[in-house]
């Protein structure tokens, strides 16, 4: 097999896009082109510099070649979202859809994963950790593309459950039509060139290049991750919809013999959020942790292992009726109905004066817990006086869905001098790494 190629989709819904070939570069037509140009689609016709043509495609004549794109949005609907030019190497498609024009950079995968990993991960990350991660993210593309490009066998199934008694409801990423992966959060952050390159992260892709995680029948693995699983990592089911794979199955995030307790059960589920256990991902180390969060993200969020939240009962509410758009009235109680291997909540009994509601899976009872998002759906509730309760109090353990790989933990393990093997063997059970190409 030879080194896959990805297409990525950089800009879409733009009425025209202005870009620079640095270098020489072919059209479609077999012209050689450099230098500022602009495409265009309008009443049906698509022009590059005012002159009408069939095809926009533009491909470099040598390795040396890369192309800018100006104003390029980044961070879609977050905080941070911006604009500017960015540069890229490979090949540039740009097509007309109905909403104005994509451009498309096609690249192949280890670039694309060089790109990706150097922006994403700090370079004072440890080595072991790094790989660990290039093979996950390598592994999550070529699920991606494979699942994308192959035959359609998936039937469309649905991402919810709801009566009036119960609104159950899931999201996974939705796939791409025009390209494999976006270059935003949706899919994994790519800004192409325009960031230094990291020495550290370009030498974990080089080091596993081609490498992937599979499962025990060899088909690679959709190698999920969240930043703290909070000391046990959770089933697949518990967040999305009613599968079981066999390479994401729940792990006590610690060296053995600790054993994993029962924390589907209510007793257990409290003196494990109420105590702080061992694990890999419980650590204040900074010089950890700035290798997984942002500065924002650590001067907001310092404890996340164990974190505690408190409401009044005006708060609260008020939260969950704008959240869920249901007026409960007062808020009589918060019931955990059922709990996944790492305590997360999956189905959660809102008790209110006028309704109650039961509502579903883990990222839902985060929204609807929070302004934007709750820690994680891992938490014991106590009710303060009075009833209606005065205020409520959330004990919560961990960052994120909490399945598959704990970054923070895996980040400890690279430190503590575990190799990426054992760190991938540690978090994915049941799997082997194979070498593609
Ligand atoms: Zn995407
Ligand atoms: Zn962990």
């Amino acid at each position: 097999m030879t080194t896959p190629t990805i297409h990525v989709g950089i800009i879409q819904q733009a009425p025209y896009i202005r870009f620079t070939l640095h270098g020489t570069f072919r059209t479609a037509s077999g012209r050689t082109l450099s230098g500022t140009h602009r495409a265009a689609f309008a009443e049906g016709a698509l022009t590059l510099d005012g002159e009408t043509c069939t095809r926009l495609a533009f491909t470099p004549a040598d390795e040396t070649a890369s192309f800018t794109l100006e104003q390029v949005t980044i961070g879609h609907s977050f905080h941070w979202q911006r604009q500017e030019d960015q540069t890229f190497t490979g090949s540039l498609t740009i097509i007309p859809d109905a909403d104005g024009m994509t451009a498309i950079n096609d690249i192949d995968v280890e670039s694309y994963l060089t790109s990706v990993i150097s922006s994403e991960m700090r370079a004072t990350s440890a080595p072991e950790f790094l790989k660990a991660h290039a093979v996950i993210s390598r592994s999550w593309l070529l699920a991606q593309i494979g699942r994308r490009r192959g035959p359609q066998t998936q039937a469309a199934h649905p991402d919810f459950r709801l009566t009036d008694d119960e609104h159950i409801r899931w999201h996974d990423r939705e796939d791409h039509d025009l390209f494999d992966v976006c270059a935003d959060d949706h899919c994994q952050r790519y800004q192409g060139i325009t960031r230094a390159m990291n020495p550290a992260a370009a030498q974990a892709i080089s080091e596993t290049r081609g490498q992937v995680l599979a499962d025990r029948r060899g088909h690679v693995c959709d190698a999920r991750f969240s930043k703290c699983c909070g000391g046990a990592s959770e089933h697949f089911a518990a967040c999305w919809d009613d599968r079981d794979p066999d390479y994401l199955q729940p792990v006590r995030d610690c060296p053995p013999p600790a054993l994993l307790p029962d924390l589907t059960r209510e007793d257990e589920a409290r003196r494990w959020m109420t105590s702080a256990p061992e694990a890999f991902c419980h650590t204040d180390d900074p010089a950890i942790l700035s290798q997984i969060l942002n500065d924002y993200d650590r001067e907001t969020t310092p404890d996340f292992y164990r974190w505690t939240v408190r409401y009044t009962q005006a708060e609260l509410s008020r939260l969950l009726r704008e959240r869920t758009g249901t007026d409960f009235g007062a808020i009589l109680d918060l019931t955990p109905l059922e709990r996944g291997a790492s305590g997360r909540i999956v189905r959660l009994r809102v008790v209110g004066e006028r309704r109650s509601l039961t509502i579903g899976k883990e990222l839902e009872i985060r929204r609807a817990l929070s302004p934007t998002h709750l820690f994680s759906s891992a938490f014991v509730v106590d009710r303060g006086e009075g009833m209606p309760p005065q205020e409520f109090t959330l004990h919560g353990a961990g960052w994120g869905h909490g399945v598959g790989l704990c970054q923070i933990g895996a980040a400890v393990m690279g430190a503590r001098g575990y190799s990426y093997r054992d760190i991938l063997a540690h978090y994915y059970r049941n799997t082997q790494l194979l070498t593609l190409y």
